[in-house]
Parts: structure tokens; sequence; C-alpha cells
């Protein structure tokens, strides 16, 4: 007999069947406390085992990646593909090249991006990979080379319309590029089946920003939601990436200050808030892997906070940008204490589980990164469509799909998450999520 569907006994199952996989079971666990209530409520998820089925993988490719380093040494990676869900559309996530790159973060930011790609209200189903790969140090020949051989494997799996990666960290514009153009060698074919391109190679303009423009963007929504606006609000923001600087840079064209920026030695802190200039310059050095942040600061004669995270900064909004678990229990206190009024996720899953408790308990405006850093996929879905029709759309065009489509997103996680003086937007986005994945997954019958 089938035991009664509970958080706890569902939980118990994906322990069982993913050992060893703690950020996975975090994901998973987070969703589930929303949807199993919900479902609960509607039987047809229920005797379809929708939930069940939503938590495991359609597959799992692994691979092993050798390759030659600049002294002619041979070196091994692992690489992989999580292609979880294709209900909706084709699968579509980003590659991550990190040290630490394991299956339990893959399945993690694969299960994640289900929810992420259906909010968008476009055709995309959902997949993560990557490789244990650590670029640091690297030259860009090692780069290439490294590229070159992870995809002479992944090349099989992948397409316009099969699934199309993207970047995540340590996989920018530089990397895309090499990946394509192995890509391009191996099949014959000038398509669409990576995004993240740079425009010479038929990508799609605000590409790189489009995450961390999205970003304020739905903070932008949440607070006129409530009759408030960003003019003037002092902002921290966690990172100094492609994430955290483009969110920087809309905020403060939106009026905000923002008062930080981090990397994984520390917090870059400046007072009275970052000037346009001085956010440029910072910009230019980071994505072209220049400089540290502490260095940037020594030259813009800035405050650096060795070992600091941005959490303790006084602030009204919080923008966690760098990575998944940045912002746990004693910082979100520590947000709550100074004052903090709302958080949007630039990263997928910054906040720990404790501190997602407490920023809830507090009534903290709280925008789940699978809703607020949407707006790359979404934009990465538009570069999909350009060059399906060859038509490429100006910057200004592009801005505005992309502000239309995080307005929608809002809108959908209000449907589902507001409450009588409170908006849930975890919940909203979770279930508003789920319900057209699962009804895709019902009309396919068992499969
Ligand atoms: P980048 O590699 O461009 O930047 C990551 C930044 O985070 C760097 O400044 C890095 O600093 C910092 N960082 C990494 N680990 C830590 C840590 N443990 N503590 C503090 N800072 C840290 O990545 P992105 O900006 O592209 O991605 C950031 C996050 O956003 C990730 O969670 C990613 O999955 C998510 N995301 C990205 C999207 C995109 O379009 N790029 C789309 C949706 C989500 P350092 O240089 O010192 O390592």
């Amino acid at each position: 007999m089938q035991k009664a569907l509970n958080h706890s006994n569902f939980m118990d199952g994906v322990k069982r069947r993913n050992p060893g996989e703690p950020e996975f079971h975090q994901a998973v666990s987070e969703v589930a406390r929303d949807l199993i209530p919900f479902v609960k409520t509607r039987p047809e998820y229920e005797d379809a085992q929708i939930l069940e089925r939503l938590t495991e993988p359609d597959r799992i490719i692994s691979f092993r990646v050798a390759w030659q380093d600049d002294q002619c040494n041979t070196r091994v990676n692992r690489g992989f593909r999580v292609q979880f869900n294709d209900a909706i559309g084709p699968y579509k996530g980003g590659l991550r090249f990190h040290r630490d790159l394991n299956l339990s973060v893959l399945k993690f930011l694969g299960f994640e991006q289900i929810f992420k790609n259906s909010l968008t209200g476009l055709a995309l189903g959902a997949a993560k990979g990557g490789a244990n790969f650590n670029p640091r140090g690297k030259s860009d020949n090692e780069i290439m080379r490294f590229c070159q051989a992870f995809m002479i494997e992944l090349y099989r799996y992948i397409g316009p319309d099969i699934d199309i990666p993207a970047g995540d960290l340590n996989v920018g514009n530089r990397e895309i590029a090499f990946l394509f153009g192995q890509y391009k060698r191996l099949t014959h074919r000038f398509n669409g089946a990576l995004t993240g391109k740079s425009l010479s190679l038929g990508g799609s303009h605000l590409r790189p920003e489009a995450t961390g423009y999205g970003c304020a963007y739905f903070m932008k929504h949440m607070l006129n939601h409530r009759n408030d606006s960003l003019d003037g609000k002092t902002c921290a923001v966690s990172g100094a990436g492609n994430v955290a600087l483009h969110c920087a840079e809309k905020l403060i064209d939106l009026g905000a200050r923002v008062v930080s920026l981090s990397d994984s030695n520390g917090t870059l802190y400046v007072k009275n808030g970052l000037d346009r200039e001085s956010l440029d310059l910072i910009k230019a050095a980071k994505l072209n892997r220049k400089k540290p942040l502490s260095a940037l600061a020594d030259e813009l004669k800035l405050q650096y906070q060795a070992g600091q995270k941005p959490w303790a900064l006084p602030c009204d909004l919080a923008f966690p940008c760098a990575t998944e678990n940045e912002l746990d229990g004693q910082d979100a206190k520590a947000l709550v204490d100074n004052g903090c009024q709302a958080i949007a996720e630039g990263a997928n899953m910054p906040l720990t589980a404790d501190a997602q408790e407490i920023i809830e308990q507090a009534r903290l405006l709280y925008a789940p990164g699978k809703a607020a850093n949407a707006g790359g996929v979404a934009v990465s879905s538009l570069e999909m469509s350009q060059n399906t029709t060859g038509l490429y759309w100006s910057v200004e065009e592009v801005e505005h799909r992309l502000e239309a489509i995080m307005e929608h997103i809002h809108l959908e996680c209000l449907c589902q998450g507001d409450g009588k003086n409170y908006v849930d937007y975890a919940r909203g986005a979770n279930i508003a999520a789920f319900i057209k994945v699962a009804d895709a997954m019902l009309a396919y019958g068992v499969v």
C-alpha cells in the first residue's frame, strides 16, 4: 500500500533514492512544502504521481573529458548534462565549470530550472550541466582545449530542438564561443544549439545583462505592488560577476543606492552608494577577469572588508547574486535586525533553509531565484527565436520584452501567492510553475 502523501514521507523517499545529495534534497524540500498541500486538493496530480515523476530527471549523462594543459600534461575531468524535464519544451539550462561541481548541485539546479522556465511563459524544458573543471589560473588556450574536449561528447545530446545549453558560473561569452566553435565543426551546422553567444556569433543583445536586470525589475514590481518604489533605497548586492554587476547597474539606473558588491574573499562597501563611473570600471575589469575586487577597491579608493559578507550592512533591500547557500541563518537575522524589507535572489538558492525560515517568519518580501533570476533564460529564449527566424532585435526591443516577461512572472506569482496581508512569492512561484508542467505531463499519459 502506498504511504500517505506528506512532506516527511515524500522527502524520505527522495533522500533514499538520491543519497548524499544535500543540495538536491534542499531544493526539492522547499518546493514540496508548497506543492504537497496543493497536490492534495488535485487528486489527478496525486494519482498520476506527478511529484514523484517531476523529481526524477529524464536522464543524466556523465562523461570523461580528457585534454592537455599548456605543459602537455594529460588532464581528466568529468562532464555532465542532467536533462531534467522536457514536458513543455526542449531542455534548456546553463553549463557550469567549477572545481567542486557534482550531481547534487546539478540536480538541484536542473530541478529549479523546471520551475523557472515554466514561469517565463515560454516553451522551455529544463536541464543543467557542466564539469568539475577549475578554470582558475588556466590560460585562454587551456580553456579552449577544455571546451573543445567537453563538446566532443556533449554535441551528441544537444541541438536547437533537443537541448540548448547556455552559460552559468565560469561559463561566459568566451567559453560559449569555444563551445559553439567546436559544435559547429562537429555537426557542420550553424544553428541555435547554444545561447549566450556574443553578438558576432548570432547572440542577442542584453543576454549578459538579462539576469541581473531582470532581478532588479522583479524587485521594482514587488515594491510597486505595495505602492513603494526603488527610488533612494539602499541595496546590498553580493557577488561581482555577471548577475551581480548587471543587477547593481540596473538598480542604480532605477534610482537606488548600491552599497556593496562582494567576491569569495570579501565585500566592497560604499556607504554613499556606488556611482555609475566606478561600477563601469569594476565591470570592465571583472567581466574580463582582469583583477580581484580587493585590487579594484584599492584603485578606486573604496573600502574592502576582507573575509566579510554584505549582509551585516544596513540596507533596505538585499540581492544575493553570488552562489548557492551564501546567506545563512545568522546573515538573515542580521538583515532582519537592520530593517531590511525585501530580498530578491539573483543567484540560485542563495539562502540556506534556516535563512529562508527566518525571512519568512519576519514577513520580508522574498522573491525566490526561480522567479527573480528568470530574466537570463528568458532572453536566451529570445536569442533562440532570433536564431530561428534570422531576424535580430534592437537593444530597446529586447529590453522591452525582458521587462514584459518579468512583469508576467510577477503576476503569475501574485495569482497563486497573494494572501490577505502578505504575498508569498515563493509559494506563488512554485504553484504557478507547477501547474503548467504538471498539466503537460498529465496530457502525455504515463511517460
Ligand atoms: P559569475 O561566475 O559571473 O560570478 C560569480 C560571483 O560570485 C563572483 O564574483 C564570485 O567571486 C562570487 N562567488 C562565488 N562563490 C562565492 C562564495 N562562496 N562567496 C562569495 N562570493 C562568491 O557567475 P554569475 O554571475 O553568472 O552567476 C551567479 C549566480 O547566479 C549563480 O548562482 C548562477 O547559477 C546564478 N544564475 C546565473 C545566470 C546567468 O545568466 N549567468 C542565470 C540565472 C542564475 P570569485 O570571483 O571570488 O569566485
